[in-house]
């Protein structure tokens, strides 16, 4: 398993990632198969979505924090039920093609690094595994 850390800039902080995937992909020498990107975070996630316009995370952003808000009458004492929620939303885990060395993401999308409770240092685990 190969990990690298992520930097977050705020509370909510979409990051991509596809440049430090990439890497470690060519790192491991893997050529025909898959990897598992995992966030080891219960306030952060990751996804896969556009990267032609920035719109697009900024308004997934607004989604979230319309659809679960920072504070609402929540039970959990630390204060970021909201991030946990996202999180679970988001999912933790992605899985990518690899072909010929390379991550087989589709002409518009990136993976994202998704933070819920930043700014943080946070780390991203990932894992491949060989076609054979
Ligand atoms: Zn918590």
């Amino acid at each position: 398993m190969k990990r690298f850390k992520v930097q977050t800039r705020s509370r909510t902080d979409f990051i991509n990632i596809d440049r430090q995937v990439a890497e470690l992909v060519a790192d491991t020498g893997l050529r025909e198969g898959v990897i598992t990107v995992f966030i080891p975070h219960t306030t952060a996630g990751v996804t896969i979505n556009e990267n032609a316009d920035p719109d697009v995370t900024a308004d997934m952003k607004l989604v979230l924090d319309r659809a679960v808000p920072w504070t609402g009458g929540y039970s959990h004492l630390e204060g970021n039920t909201a991030a946990h929620v996202k999180a679970s939303m988001m999912g933790s885990s992605a899985q990518v093609i690899v072909s010929d060395g390379k991550l087989q993401l589709g002409t518009w999308q990136s993976l994202y690094f998704c933070e819920f409770d930043g700014p943080r240092t946070r780390e991203v685990w990932v894992k491949g595994i060989s076609e054979g």
